[in-house]
């Protein structure tokens, strides 16, 4: 069987790929390991509760070209849109989002020590100053107040590695004005509200069928066009013969000139070990991410995702899904999700769900967000990849990979296949781009 393109794993960066090629007429195969494809972005229907067991995803994006795609050419206008309504959990004060313009809630007292905090790293800015890790990017931009109470326990929580080892390639852009402005921060500190942030103070998100009617949108469209879904088979060899990729899929061979790949790029350097490729993966660091949904009985606050930094908890996040659409949860009752992240290299067993399980109900309780009695039912799913973690020294080692595979007709794309940090709206870039190069 003899296929243009060979397209490894059907996420949201496999389905994308496998429907430009399909619209512009290449016969594809899309392979995927799992029973069902759509990667991070699946959706459960459980008794009536709509739940996206890949954590919370919203829809935004920067650009209005790629928005205008997600929304209406892929939904065709099935979505909803909302105004942001975040916080972050600083000992039971819910400070409103992004920190650093909330800080209007605080006390006077807190509110001096942040601004002074701020303008101290403000003054010792140096123009040509380039932070070299996360560690540094903080403390040199939002001063050690918001550092200490925030930043960094946030972040140490949600990427669980010393930040020093962390890139600032993901937050931060060379020769960009120094985020956040200044002015807004003074504004917040003497008490008045600002916004900040704004290209996420308005999103959007499914009306109906959860995250999964995203993927599902483009998927379909794709089987019209002719694209092939094989699922339950995860790839674990490939050949190169003859100028020829020969893939294993089932109890068949399949062959293709071009490999479009998705899959994490450790998993496939080791697919590919065999046959030519030896590098070296040990930068490709990631998090898993633990996804709890509890179902309950009750209304939702007026709330859509807070951050928890602190100790008291052992998730994140925590996410009201019920309040991203109102047929996310039946009338009179809520969905909350929580996210907790748990370093790739870590054994998750069972009984460690269970375990993460019963803490999230217990820290839910203590921070005073459920009550034991209002819980319909509670559902844990474990996703091996959640982060990639961008390491200060990965830069080099995934742009070898990237040249080394392109070498042998492979173009690797998405947030596994590129290891960034990279949202829906980035991977759908990322796709076209990569795939204008195959096509013009
Ligand atoms: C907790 C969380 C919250 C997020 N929130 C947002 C948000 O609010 N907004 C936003 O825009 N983005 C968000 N994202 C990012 C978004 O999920 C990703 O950008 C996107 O889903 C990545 O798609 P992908 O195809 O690159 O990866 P994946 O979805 O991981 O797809 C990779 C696919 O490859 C398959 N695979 C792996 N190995 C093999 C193998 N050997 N053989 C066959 N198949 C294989 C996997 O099963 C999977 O289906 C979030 C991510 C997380 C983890």
């Amino acid at each position: 069987m003899y296929y243009d393109v060979a397209v490894l794993g059907c996420g949201w960066a496999g389905i994308n790929a496998s429907y430009i090629l399909s619209m512009s007429g290449h016969s594809v195969i899309c392979i995927e390991k799992d029973a069902r494809p759509g990667g991070l972005l699946k959706t459960e229907l459980i008794n009536g509760f709509t739940i996206d067991t890949g954590g919370s995803h919203i829809i935004f994006s920067r650009d209005k070209a790629i928005l205008d795609k997600l929304l209406n050419d892929f939904l065709k206008g099935n979505y909803i849109s909302h105004n942001r309504y975040t916080y972050v959990s600083l000992n039971k004060t819910l400070v409103p989002y992004p920190f650093e313009n909330g800080l209007y809630v605080l006390s006077r007292e807190e509110r001096a020590d942040a601004l002074i905090n701020f303008i101290e790293a403000l003054l010792s800015l140096d123009e040509n100053w380039v932070p070299r890790n996360l560690k540094e990017w903080i403390y040199g931009f939002f001063g050690k107040w918001i550092a200490d109470k925030y930043l960094v326990p946030y972040n140490e929580k949600l990427w669980k590695r010393p930040l020093e080892e962390i890139d600032v390639d993901w937050v931060y852009t060379p020769g960009r004005l120094p985020f956040p402005d200044w002015r807004e921060i003074v504004k917040s500190a003497v008490g008045l509200p600002t916004m900040g942030y704004s290209e996420q103070a308005k999103f959007y998100y499914p009306l109906r069928g959860g995250i999964q009617a995203l993927f599902n949108s483009v998927y379909e469209e794709t089987i019209k066009n002719g694209g092939v879904f094989v699922t339950s088979t995860r790839i674990e060899k490939i050949k190169q013969i003859n100028g020829e990729f020969v893939i294993k899929v089932k109890d068949k061979q399949i062959k293709t000139k071009r490999i479009i790949n998705t899959v994490p790029l450790p998993e496939l350097i080791s697919i590919l070990k065999e046959q030519y490729i030896e590098l070296d993966t040990r930068d490709f660091d990631y998090n898993k991410v633990l996804v709890v949904a509890v179902a309950l009985n009750k209304q939702a606050p007026n709330q859509h995702w807070i951050y928890t930094p602190g100790e008291d908890t052992v998730f994140h996040r925590y996410i009201w899904m019920s309040n991203y659409s109102p047929y996310n949860a039946p009338t009179g009752k809520s969905l909350l999700i929580t996210e907790t992240t748990i370093p790739g290299h870590t054994k998750v067993t069972s009984e460690d769900i269970e375990k993460y399980t019963s803490r999230t109900l217990e820290d839910l309780e203590k921070i005073d967000v459920i009550k034991p009695g209002e819980v319909l039912f509670v559902k844990t799913w474990l996703q091996e990849y959640g982060y990639p973690i961008h390491r200060v020294s990965l830069t080099k080692t995934r742009e070898k990979v990237i040249m080394e595979l392109k070498k042998y007709n492979i173009i690797t794309i998405g947030r596994w296949g590129k290891w960034k940090y990279l949202n829906m709206d980035m991977v759908l870039k990322d796709v076209m781009l990569e795939l204008n190069q195959i096509h013009g």
